[in-house]
């Protein structure tokens, strides 16, 4: 790499790297020179030119820290960074095949143009600057019939701040329409989050400290985040201290999590809030909450009584808010027996794990896509989280942590002209924040009804970034027909992609082993670390890195545009906003310059501060009781502003107002349940007669989200718990099959009202009879030779439902049936 693009590069051998990064402040100079031009060959050993990279993984957001060995110029080993916080030198596999990312020899080599039909494959190579004018001429063009606001950006992985980078960039032309594409990832914790206490993003957990867990539909040791962080902390709670912590893992199948846990509660999909509801109400009606953080009686003789109300003046809540409108309007009659009817958890389970949680103290009840991405996701995650509340484990050792944020320097404002003022005035295309999805920051599975004539106007330009909708939403289809309405699109994806192959140009990303990028912790320690990604190897193909195109494109484009971007690239705005970092002087790095910091930085490759600030109430209870909220006055305030909107526009009463938006978001409760912890009963699509079975789609540890069937090594590893690889299947439970009459190997059709699959039935005792599994990652139509072909797609044939609260895409709505083909 240049010494202009890295400040210091380097030349260091493993063993060096290791002393130099466990001296931490030392300001050892190490002696920095180019790397050889790639494809240069060593005439012997001696001769080899050999160093350790560090850089940051990006198979998945954990952020883990990397060390990439490089001969000669290329690339040939990566491993864990040995003192990297997330991941202290453990890769998942997905991290070990990051080289196969580098070298897939279908990798897309330079800027491409679309020739034939939309998903023809036809195309032909395009120079950069044609490209690039090409694309600043049609968003000139755009902005000059005062439509900047036509422009959708729509993106995926956003690492570090290349997705405030994507704000800024629509900010300043003028589009409201960045839409990432958390609303069909994990999105209902975030919000669950900010409903209690005020803070909209994952949470973190103090796994090493804790006693007990709960852990509510999150693949604990295969695919939730951080995967190398859970599965140290996994070792940790098990084996690594004195008291031996105990995992409950509940779960509609008996996943590797629940294999791995000490007990597996199998559950009714959906009805997770059921469970925690019910665990509360024993929590309560036995005297076991924590008193210093939720108060108590008055009167020391009163009590919880099941089907009895409190009065709302005997009881003096201490860091809570709501807890006697809950009981009164919720749990008083939540019993573990009709939790157990719904959720097909015994009442004395209930009973049992309600009283452990509470007695095993610290305790932690998490849970995640599996529990929030359903059609009552938000309130199956406000109702587990709050069981947090009720046994004190907020921000305490062994408890829930909120991540703090580092101290990046804050770029410039962006300079808005008055087409970009006008433009980001208009609605957004996906309605999200309004009274459709009101507590949606964006809808992103909703996109193709949207784009196809639902939306407050059409969409002339559609900008990709590391998404691929085309594969990974719900009834993808739709996206397939609403791409072929949109006249301009463009992507910026190093691979051909579903997706891609519906773009009229490719602008090719360098893969994340090729460029400078920075990595922000995803939330799990608490305190802040910023990684540095930093190009191991110089680009291998004539690609750019996206962050230097948008500027390159602003700059394109002139005016306030291009005066919102004032670096000349990527790397200088992280340089710029790492200023913050160094003017912080504390944290591992301190340094007396800027330059001497970030030589420390390409050294060391991360910067983190230790350790987690406890006990900050106004930063972790951030609601406007300052307290934790059982009852949610954000959502209150939320959907009584969106009523008194709606009764202006349509001049009917509040209350009037009120009650459509709530039918219209198909909630059955009513009045102050709207605002609490409650169980909704979930929504499917599919007669029950014909389609009998419910759907249950899940994540593999190799699974890469959609990302990850291009490699071979991935592909080996992806069904080792049923024998199968480079393919897909169904898990069926051996009675349900047997009644079916299939047989363990046998082709069948899983059919949905949307279409049908084939694919081979394995025979699972830890699949529920009622419930057949089948995992994402596989059923790619592109993506190169390895992923082409092989195996197929569930989103084919799931129904777009979503919790219509939070716009989250609901994954587990669709009925099917199943036969022998
Ligand atoms: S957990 Fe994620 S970031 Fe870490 S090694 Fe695995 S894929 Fe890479």
């Amino acid at each position: 790499m240049s010494s202009r693009q890295g400040g210091t590069s380097m030349r260091l051998s493993r063993r060096r790297f290791l002393k130099v990064s466990s001296a931490m402040g030392a300001t050892a100079a190490l002696a920095g020179r180019t790397a050889p031009a790639l494809g240069a060959r060593p005439t012997s050993p001696a001769s080899r030119q050999e160093r350790w990279v560090p850089s940051v993984c990006l198979q998945c957001p954990a952020g883990c820290g990397i060390l990439v060995r490089v001969v000669d110029g290329r690339a040939v080993k990566i491993e864990g960074h040995p003192r990297h916080p997330i991941n202290e030198g453990k890769l998942c596999p997905k991290g070990h095949v990051g080289l196969q990312i580098l070298y897939d020899p279908d990798r897309i080599k330079g800027p491409l143009q679309r020739v034939g039909p939309r998903g023809a494959g036809r195309w032909q190579p395009i120079g950069w600057d044609e490209a690039l004018e090409q694309v600043a001429s049609r968003l000139r063009q755009l902005r000059q019939r005062g439509e900047p606001h036509r422009l959708l950006f729509m993106s995926g992985r956003n690492r570090g701040q290349m997705g405030g980078f994507i704000d800024r960039f629509v900010a300043a032309y003028g589009s409201p329409n960045h839409v990432g594409h958390s609303s069909i990832c994990a999105d209902g914790s975030p919000i669950a989050h900010y409903l209690t206490q005020g803070f909209k993003a994952y949470a973190g957990y103090d796994w090493d400290r804790t006693n007990y867990v709960l852990c509510f539909g999150a693949g604990f040791v295969e695919a939730w985040r951080p995967t190398t962080r859970l599965l140290r902390a996994y070792g940790h709670l098990r084996r690594g201290r004195p008291i031996r912590a105990k995992l409950v893992q509940i779960d509609t199948r008996f996943s590797v999590s629940a294999a791995k846990a000490d007990e597996w509660v199998p559950i009714n999909p959906g009805t997770d809030a059921a469970l925690a509801l019910a665990i509360a109400h024993v929590i309560l009606t036995e005297g076991l909450w924590d008193r210093g953080f939720v108060g108590d009686f008055t009167a020391t003789a009163s009590r919880f009584r099941a089907g009895e109300a409190v009065p709302s003046d005997a009881f003096m809540e201490s860091l809570t808010f709501g807890l006697v409108a809950w009981w009164n309007h919720v749990l008083k009659d939540f019993t573990p027996e009709r939790a157990a009817v719904i959720t097909g958890v015994p009442a004395a389970t209930i009973v049992r794990l309600a009283r452990e949680f509470a007695t095993t103290r610290p305790a932690i009840a998490a849970g995640e896509r599996g529990a929030s991405m359903q059609t009552n996701g938000i309130y199956n995650r406000m109702a587990i989280h709050a069981l947090n509340a009720l046994v004190g484990s907020i921000d305490v050792p062994g408890g829930v942590l909120v991540q703090v944020s580092p101290p990046l320097k804050r770029p410039p404002a962006v300079v808005q002209d008055d087409i970009a003022k006008a433009g980001v005035k208009q609605p957004r295309i996906d309605y999200a924040g309004t009274a459709r999805y009101p507590l949606a920051g964006k809808v992103y599975q909703g996109l193709p009804e949207f784009i196809l004539g639902e939306g407050p106007y059409t969409v002339d330009t559609i900008f990709l970034y590391y998404t691929n909708p085309l594969f990974s939403s719900p009834a993808a289809d739709r996206f397939r027909r609403a791409f072929e309405q949109v006249p301009f699109i463009v992507d910026f994806t190093p691979f051909l992609s579903e997706s891609a192959e519906y773009a009229d140009l490719i602008l090719p990303d360098h893969t994340y082993l090729e460029r400078w990028h920075d990595d922000i912790i995803y939330p799990s320690l608490g305190y802040p670390v910023v990684s540095l990604r930093q190009p191991v190897v110089e680009p291998l193909y004539d690609t750019r890195s996206t962050g230097d195109v948008l500027i390159q494109l602003a700059k394109a484009i002139g005016g306030s545009v291009a005066d919102s971007f004032p670096w000349r690239d990527y790397l200088e705005f992280i340089r710029d906003t790492f200023q913050g970092l160094h003017e912080a002087q504390t944290g591992t790095i301190v340094a007396p310059s800027f330059a001497a910091f970030w030589d420390r930085l390409l050294q060391e490759g991360f910067w983190a501060h230790p350790p987690y600030p406890f006990g900050q109430w106004e930063r972790v209870l951030h609601t406007p009781s300052k307290k934790f909220e059982f009852f949610s006055q954000a959502l209150q305030h939320k959907l009584e502003e969106l009523a008194d909107q709606e009764a202006a526009r349509r001049q009917v009463s509040r209350e009037q107002a009120l009650e459509d938006m709530l039918r219209g978001l198909a909630l059955q409760a009513r009045g102050e349940a709207v605002y609490l912890p409650h169980y909704e009963p979930i929504r499917y699509a599919g007669d029950p007669k014909e389609y009998p079975l419910l759907l249950n789609t899940y994540k593999t540890m190799a699974h890469a989200e959609g990302r990850g069937a291009n490699s071979p090594w991935l592909q080996q590893i992806q069904g080792l718990h049923v024998g199968v690889r480079w393919d897909s299947w169904v898990e069926i439970n051996p009675d349900t099959a047997r009644a079916l009459g299939i047989r363990d190997g046998d082709q069948v059709w899983v059919e949905s009202p949307l279409g049908r699959l084939k694919t081979q039935a394995k025979l699972y005792p830890g699949a529920m009879p009622q419930v057949v599994n089948i995992p994402f990652e596989q059923g790619h139509t592109a993506y190169g030779r390895w992923a082409k072909g092989r195996g197929v797609n569930p989103n084919a044939i799931l129904v777009n439902e979503t919790d219509h609260l939070g716009g989250l895409a609901a994954f587990f709505s669709t009925r099917v049936k199943v036969y022998k083909a």
